[in-house]
C-alpha cells in the first residue's frame, strides 16, 4: 500500500513503469530454457517465474517506489502476453478457445507444429517482440484468467498493491500486421476496446486503483485521423471503470501529438524526458497544467547505464514544479520501463572503479529516483548526502584521464574531407581489383564465420576458467583455421575466409581489445525471449591499443594463394549494440571508433590482405524513430563507414555486409557508403529487394544471399541458380557476387559442407550460361 504520507495532496509519487524480468542471474532464462528442454515441469517453471516476480516487487517496495508495477513481467515477451490476453491467436495454432496453455504460448513464439509467429525489434531497443497477426475478421475475447488480474492479486497476496501494466489498445494494433486480406489493424479498434474495458471493470473489482497503460505509438508520427482514435478510445476507457490511467510514452517525444495527449481524460500522463528533453520547454511554455492529472516525467535514464545528474535533474523538475504550482501533480520516473538495463551494478566486482562510479544499472536507478523524489517533497537537504556524491561522481568523469583521450579528440580533429574518399571513383578501383584478384564471373565467398562447433565453445570455456593452456587454446584455434581454410579450397570458393572462430561476439571481440570499452560480469538485458545480450560500455574515447585482428588473418593468409577477406565489424553496428556514453554526441563517439577501424583496414592491407570487409548489419536499426531525423543519422553513419574504409588503395576491395531485406528508403544512403561490393539478405525474399537496388542503378556490386542461413536445409543447386537468375534481370551480371545470406556460425558442419558446395556449384553453372537476360 501507499502510504498514508505519499498519497496525501502536496507530493509527487516516484514510479518505475517496468522492471527488468530476466533476474540477476539470468534466472528466468534458465527456468524457461530448463522447461523447454524439460528438465524441469511446468509447476518447477511457474514456481521459480513467481519467485523472480516477488523479489522484483520486493526490491521496488524496500526502495520505496510508489507506483510498483505488476504484469511487466513475461516469460517470453509482452506483446505476445498482450494478444493472449485478447484473444488474438492466429488460426494456424489450431487454438480451440479454451485456455491458452504454455505450450501454445511458446509455440506462438517459437514455432512447433507449425512456423513461429515473426518477431521484430521493440522500436529503436534491441528488445524483440512477437508480431501479433490480425485478421479482418477477428474475435478478440478476454482471458478466463487475465494475467494483469492474476499478477495484481498474486502481488497483493505478498501485501504490496501494484499498477498493472498492460500495452495499450491502439499500440497493440499499431505494432501488428495484417493477415490475409490487406486492411488496416486500426479498424478493429472498436472490436479490441470492449476486451480493455471488461479487463480495466475486473481489475477495478480486484482492487486496483491505476492501471499503466503504454502506448508509445503515441509518440510517433501520428494521423489526425489517429489522434481522434486516441481521443475516442481513451474516453471510453476512462468510463469503463473506477480505475485511474496511468497513460506512458516513452521512446520519443509527443510533438504534434502534445496537445492531444495533455488533452486525453487520463488520470496521468507519461513522457520521455532523456529521449526528448525539449517537449518539456514545449510543454511549460505553450500549455497550462492539465489540472485533471498528474504528469509523469521521465527523467531517469531507462535505456542506458550512466548516473544521473541528480542536480541538473532537479533544476528540471523544479522548474516544473514552479509551472504546476505545487507537486501533487507530478510523478518522478524513468524515460521508460527499466527493461532496458541491467539488473544490479553492485554484481559487478571486476569493474574498475572509475568506471564503476559514473554507472547506474536498474537498482541504482531506483535509489536515483527516490532521491530525486525526496528532494522534491522534502528539500534538498535531506539527500545532501547524494546530491554531494552525485557531484563527485559527475565531476571526476568529466575530467577523469580515463575517459577523455586527448589524442583523440585532436585527431578528430584533423580528420578532413579527403579522409572520407578512395583514392578513385569505383569504375576505376574495379578495374585495380581485378587486375590484381582475377576473379571469375560470379565469384563466389562466404560472409565470414563458419560453423562454432561444440569443441569450440567447450575449449573456449575452459579456458577462460583456466583449465585450458593459453598456447593449447590458441593452437585449437589455428588448426580450426586452417582447416576451414583447407575446405573452402576443396570447395573451390573464390575468395576464402578464416572463419571467426576466435570470436564469440563481434562486436564484443573489438570491444575488449579497444580503450574506452568496460565489459560486465551480468549486465544482460533481454533481447528476445530467454535470449540476452550483454553489450559492452563505451565510457571514454575510443583508441586501438594494437592492431586486433590483423594476426588470424595474416595466418589465414598465408595458408592460401586465394584471396583472403580480412573480417571487421563497423563503427556504426559497435556504436549500435553498445551502450553509448551520453556525455557527447553519439556521432562522435562513432567517429572514434570509426578512426580505430580505418586503422585496423590499413593494417590488414600492409599485411597483404587484398579484401576487407567490414560488416554494418546494425546500420539500418540506428534510423531514428521521426523520419525527420533520418537524414542527419544516415548522414553521418556512412561518414562513419567511410572514414573507416577509405584508407586503402584502389587495388584494395573493400566489402561490407549487412542482414536484412529492407533497403528502399535508404537505398541513396547504402550507395554513398561506396563499398566495392555488399552482401545482402536476399533469399527470403526471392531477390525482390533487389528492385531497390536495380531503381536507383546501384553502382557497385552486390552480393545477394543465395541461401538462407538460418535454417538447417540445405539448398538446391536449381533453386540458387534460380534465385540468381532472376538477380541478372535486375542486375548486370558482371556486378554479382554469389554467397549465403550471413555467417554461418550457428550452422551444422555438415549441411554446411552440402549448401557451400551447391552454391558453388550454381555460380559454375551461371558462369556458363551465356546471356542471363531472360
Ligand atoms: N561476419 C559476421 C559473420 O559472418 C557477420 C555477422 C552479421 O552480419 N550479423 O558472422
Ligand atoms: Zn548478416
Amino acid at each position: 500500500m501507499w502510504t498514508n504520507e505519499r498519497q496525501a495532496i502536496g507530493l509527487a509519487w516516484s514510479a518505475t513503469l517496468g522492471f527488468p524480468r530476466i533476474g540477476a542471474r539470468r534466472e528466468l532464462k534458465r527456468a524457461v530454457e530448463a522447461y523447454w528442454n524439460h528438465s524441469i515441469s511446468r509447476e518447477q517453471l511457474l514456481e521459480e517465474a513467481a519467485k523472480l516476480r516477488l523479489e522484483r516487487w520486493t526490491i521496488q517496495r524496500d526502495s520505496g517506489i510508489d507506483l510498483i508495477p505488476s504484469n511487466d513481467f513475461s516469460l517470453y515477451d509482452h506483446v505476445l502476453d498482450t494478444a493472449v490476453l485478447v484473444g488474438a491467436i492466429p488460426e494456424q495454432f489450431g487454438w480451440d478457445g479454451g485456455d491458452i496453455d504454455l505450450d501454445l504460448y511458446f509455440a506462438m513464439a517459437r514455432g512447433g507444429a507449425v512456423p513461429a509467429l515473426e518477431m521484430t525489434k521493440w522500436f529503436d531497443t534491441n528488445y524483440h517482440y512477437i508480431v501479433p497477426e490480425f485478421t479482418a475478421h477477428m474475435n478478440f475475447r478476454l482471458a478466463s484468467s487475465p494475467k494483469p488480474i492474476d499478477e495484481f492479486r498474486e502481488a497483493l497476496g505478498h501485501g504490496i498493491e501494484t499498477v498493472p501494466v498492460v500495452l495499450g489498445p491502439i499500440t497493440f494494433l499499431l505494432l501488428g500486421k495484417a493477415k490475409g486480406t490487406k486492411f488496416d489493424p486500426l479498424s478493429l479498434l472498436p472490436q479490441l476496446l470492449p476486451m480493455y474495458e471488461d479487463l480495466l471493470t475486473k481489475l477495478a473489482e480486484a482492487g486496483a486503483r491505476w492501471v499503466q497503460l503504454d502506448e508509445p505509438c503515441l509518440a510517433l508520427d501520428r494521423t489526425e485521423e489517429e489522434l481522434e482514435l486516441y481521443r475516442n478510445a481513451y474516453t471510453r476507457l476512462t468510463a469503463a471503470a473506477p480505475i485511474s490511467i496511468f497513460l506512458t510514452t516513452y521512446f520519443a517525444g509527443l510533438r504534434d501529438n502534445l496537445a492531444t495527449a495533455l488533452s486525453l481524460p487520463v488520470a496521468a500522463l507519461h513522457l520521455d524526458l532523456v529521449r526528448a528533453p525539449e517537449q518539456l520547454d514545449e510543454l511549460l511554455a505553450n500549455h497550462a497544467h492539465p489540472g485533471d492529472k498528474r504528469l509523469s516525467l521521465g527523467v531517469v535514464d531507462g535505456r542506458n547505464v550512466w548516473k544521473n545528474d541528480l542536480e541538473q535533474t532537479l533544476q528540471l523538475l523544479e522548474r516544473v514544479e514552479l509551472w504546476s504550482g505545487g507537486n501533487e501533480n507530478l510523478i518522478v520516473a524513468p524515460s521508460c520501463s527499466l527493461l532496458h538495463v541491467p539488473w544490479d551494478l553492485d554484481a559487478e566486482t571486476d569493474l574498475d572503479a572509475d568506471v564503476k562510479d559514473t554507472l547506474a544499472f536498474a537498482k541504482q536507478k531506483l535509489s536515483e529516483i527516490r532521491t530525486l523524489q525526496t528532494a522534491l517533497n522534502e528539500g534538498t537537504d535531506q539527500v545532501a548526502q547524494a546530491i554531494a556524491d552525485n557531484r563527485r561522481a559527475l565531476a571526476r568523469r568529466r575530467s577523469s584521464p580515463r575517459i577523455h583521450n586527448p589524442e583523440v579528440t585532436a585527431r578528430l580533429a584533423r580528420v578532413g574531407e579527403g579522409d572520407y574518399h578512395r583514392r578513385s571513383p569505383f569504375p576505376v578501383r574495379k578495374r585495380a581489383q581485378q587486375a590484381r584478384l582475377k576473379l571469375p564471373k560470379f565469384p563466389t565467398t562466404t560472409i565470414g564465420s563458419f560453423p562454432q562447433t561444440e569443441d569450440i565453445r567447450k575449449a573456449r570455456a575452459a579456458f577462460r576458467r583456466g583449465d585450458l593452456s593459453e598456447a593449447a587454446y590458441t593452437q585449437m584455434l589455428k588448426d580450426k583455421t586452417a582447416a576451414c581454410v583447407r575446405l573452402q579450397e576443396q570447395l573451390g570458393i573464390d575468395v576464402l575466409v578464416h572463419g571467426e572462430f576466435e570470436r564469440t561476439d563481434m562486436v564484443e571481440y573489438f570491444g575488449e581489445q579497444l580503450d574506452g570499452f568496460a565489459h560486465t560480469r551480468n549486465g544482460w538485458v533481454q533481447s528476445y525471449g530467454s535470449r540476452c545480450v550483454k553489450p559492452p560500455i563505451i565510457y571514454g574515447d575510443v583508441a586501438r591499443k594494437r592492431p586486433m585482428t590483423v594476426e588470424w588473418s595474416r595466418f589465414a593468409q598465408s595458408l592460401t594463394e586465394r584471396p583472403m577477406k580480412g573480417m571487421l565489424t563497423g563503427p556504426v553496428t559497435i556504436l549500435q549494440w553498445s551502450f553509448v556514453r551520453d556525455d557527447q554526441p553519439r556521432e562522435t563517439t562513432c567517429r572514434q571508433i570509426a578512426l580505430a577501424i580505418r586503422d585496423e583496414v590499413v593494417d590488414l592491407e600492409e599485411a597483404g590482405l587484398p579484401i576487407i570487409q567490414i560488416d554494418e548489419p546494425a546500420l539500418r536499426e540506428g534510423l531514428p524513430l521521426h523520419r525527420e531525423a533520418w537524414t542527419d543519422y544516415l548522414a553521418w553513419a556512412v561518414d562513419c563507414f567511410r572514414l573507416a574504409a577509405s584508407g586503402v588503395r584502389d587495388e584494395t576491395q573493400i566489402h561490407t555486409h549487412m542482414c536484412y531485406a529492407q533497403f528502399n528508403d535508404i537505398m541513396s544512403a547504402i550507395a554513398a557508403m561506396d563499398a566495392d561490393v555488399i552482401s545482402i539478405e536476399t533469399s527470403r525474399s526471392d531477390m525482390e529487394l533487389l528492385e531497390a537496388f536495380q531503381a536507383s542503378a546501384y553502382p557497385n556490386d552486390i552480393g545477394p544471399g543465395v541461401y538462407d542461413i538460418h535454417s538447417p536445409r540445405v539448398p538446391t543447386v536449381a533453386e540458387m541458380v534460380n534465385l540468381l537468375k532472376r538477380a541478372c534481370e535486375r542486375l548486370a551480371p558482371e556486378q554479382l557476387w554469389v554467397n549465403p545470406d550471413c555467417g554461418l556460425k550457428t550452422r551444422g558442419e555438415k549441411e554446411t559442407v552440402e549448401a557451400l558446395t551447391a552454391m558453388v556449384e550454381a555460380a559454375r553453372q551461371m558462369r556458363k550460361v551465356s546471356s542471363y537476360r531472360t
